[in-house]
């Protein structure tokens, strides 16, 4: 028995038999074949081509209805890629020409392949290359592992296992999950990663960023997953696995005790009204907004609409695509303007970083959107157009000067008279908010306040930026700390502005959905809270439990406190009351 630590991925607990997934890192056999081989190599090749399309096709259908949609998307992406003759018929050619094995022949004609595709100029298209790995891999799954019952090439039941692999897609993270696994464990990633935004929505216990450690788990060990402190245990011993089962009754329970909160209101104890939001990431999401009984939207993230695909939604795609949830739902719906760049690449995967030195701090969202005008106004001509279909508000992501804001809004006006024009039916008030998740913006808050209808506080940036520490990058992960005196300086700072100025704070970073710092955020005035809807009632049950009043005095003494280990046990002992 032994344990380890990585990034948890939800507050989850999973035990499982583990299934190793070697993709990614093994090794590729060189040998050359005889000229009388040639032919079978070819067949052997292009069989593992059928067997590939074929399971991607069986992974499509196997998707779960609530899985977001872009996830078939991706899946159309490399089942189009498996029809393209660099990838059929290059390979062949290498078999015939130079007698490789087909595996080699394949490794080399991909390697072209990629370099064509990093040499592209169009970020939409250089980051196809990361499907190409992906598709080229399923093939080598096939051609290497095909008697090896890898998992993704079989039909096997996978109930009761825990994947290991040095990473994961989110297509086989939804593939997986249709085939019954109880959990994830991963050599990268980082907690935001678009896996795991997909991991925590669909509530399977994972742990990312175990780097080499990971090569100590093997084919068949017992593992035992806590993904809210990040720990795995390999072969528990007797009573520290009857304490995982134990947990584990517990966790389901306990869900179905907070679904009785559902219809409950979120008030404290001293009555104060607290409003719940949803983060949503695609327009299928709403669909469990019910079962968490809230009808509002605090966070939007649109950009999930543009990756994993080849061409940006146009107009009328985006369109339909806020309607859609604007329609359905009662309450307001804030539609953040596109966060594309840094970790949010269009393929929705890693940061490509040979296109940018440090892109998070690069051209990403309102400053991508301010310079490219045609990716900015065709959205903000939808979410106009949308508007009408019911509450809406927009919100411009990542300011950090109040010339952006004044370029953001101006362009925004601009798109109104546009629409007023051709006779195009907008809300001319809707409410126009900004994201403050940027040091200068927290620091000048109130000037930001001065020209916006609502400030929502994205802690999940502001950390990032405020620390210096890259909130996908899992070496430092351990210094990603929302109780760092400075942030909660920040927040408060915030929270001020936006009271002194008369408009709403709300807050839709990660630390809004974690239970663990509701009682500090209500003690320092927080009064919207936008999170995953799978956090909600959790967080609304601590609500109804506590006293704001009294949480406030407490909350002085915690910023008045430099040091995070002692702020850390002050915040424990509000949690604890
Ligand atoms: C944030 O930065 O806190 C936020 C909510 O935005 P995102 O995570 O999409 O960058
Ligand atoms: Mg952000």
């Amino acid at each position: 028995m032994f344990s380890l630590n990585g990034t948890g991925i939800g507050r989850h607990i999973g035990i499982g038999k583990v299934i190793v997934l070697n993709h990614g890192h093994r090794d590729i056999p060189k040998y050359h074949v005889s000229p009388n081989q040639v032919e079978s190599e070819v067949q052997r090749f292009r069989s593992a081509l059928d067997q590939t399309r074929a399971e991607l096709h069986r992974v499509q259908k196997g998707i779960p209805e609530n899985a977001p949609k872009e996830t078939n998307a991706f899946l159309e992406v490399h089942i189009l890629m498996l029809q393209d003759p660099a990838i059929t018929e290059q390979p062949v050619r290498a078999i015939q020409k130079y007698f490789y094995n087909a595996e080699w022949a394949l490794k080399t004609e991909t390697e072209k392949l990629v370099r064509l595709f990093e040499n592209i100029e169009d970020p939409y298209l250089r980051s196809k290359k990361n499907d190409v790995h992906q598709v080229v891999e399923r093939i080598f799954d096939e051609l290497i592992v095909a008697n090896d019952a890898s998992p993704l090439a079989s039909n096997k039941n996978l109930h009761g296992h825990v994947v290991v692999a040095l990473d994961l897609t989110p297509a086989e993270v939804v593939a997986l999950h249709s085939r019954g696994v109880n959990g994830f464990i991963t050599s990268l990633g980082g907690p935001i990663s678009h896996t795991a935004i997909l991991a925590r929505s669909i509530g399977i216990p994972a742990v990312f960023g175990l780097h080499n450690t990971v090569h100590y788990i093997q084919h068949g060990d017992l593992i035992a997953i806590d993904s809210h402190t990040g720990t795995i245990v390999v072969n528990p011993d007797k009573p520290l696995l009857n304490e995982f089962q134990q947990r584990l009754i517990y966790q389901r329970e306990r869900e179905k005790q907070l679904r009785s909160l559902r219809k409950q209101p979120s008030v404290t104890l001293d009555g104060h009204h607290i409003d719940l939001f949803a983060n949503i990431e695609l327009p299928d999401d709403i669909n469990i907004l019910e079962s968490v009984g809230i009808q509002s939207v605090g966070l939007y993230r649109t950009e999930f609409l543009f990756m994993n695909r080849t061409q940006p939604p146009d107009e009328s795609e985006q369109y339909l695509a806020y309607r859609d949830v604007i329609a359905n739902l009662e309450g307001p719906v804030t539609i953040r303007t596109l966060d594309l760049g840094a970790d949010k690449q269009v393929d929705g995967g890693r940061t490509d970083g040979a296109s940018t030195i440090n892109p998070a701090l690069g051209l990403r969202a309102i400053r991508l959107c301010l310079n490219e005008p045609a990716l900015f106004r065709p959205q903000l001509r939808a979410i106009l157009r949308a508007s009408v279909h019911g509450q809406t508000r927009i919100m411009i992501p990542m300011l950090s000067s109040l010339s952006e804001l004044e370029q953001a809004l101006e362009i925004v006006n601009e798109v109104k008279h546009d629409l007023g024009r051709e006779g195009i039916a907008f809300n001319d008030n809707i409410p126009i908010g900004g994201m403050i998740e940027v040091p200068a913006a927290a620091i000048s808050a109130d000037l930001f306040a001065e020209k916006l209808d609502f400030l929502s506080i994205g802690t999940n940036d502001l950390i990032q930026y405020t620390l210096a520490i890259d909130r996908i990058d899992d070496e430092v992960n351990y210094l990603y700390d929302p109780l760092h005196p400075s942030v909660l300086r920040l927040i408060r700072n915030v929270l001020t502005a936006g009271r002194t100025a008369g408009i709403p704070v709300s807050m839709c970073g990660e630390m809004a959905g974690d239970p663990a710092y509701t009682r500090l955020l209500l003690g320092l005035g927080l009064l919207e809270f936008s999170m995953e809807p799978k956090r909600l009632l959790e967080v609304k049950e601590i609500i109804q439990t506590s006293n704001v009043d009294e949480l406030f005095d407490k909350t002085q003494e915690i910023l008045s406190c430099g040091k995070s280990s002692q702020l850390r046990a002050l915040v424990d002992r509000i949690n604890q009351n």
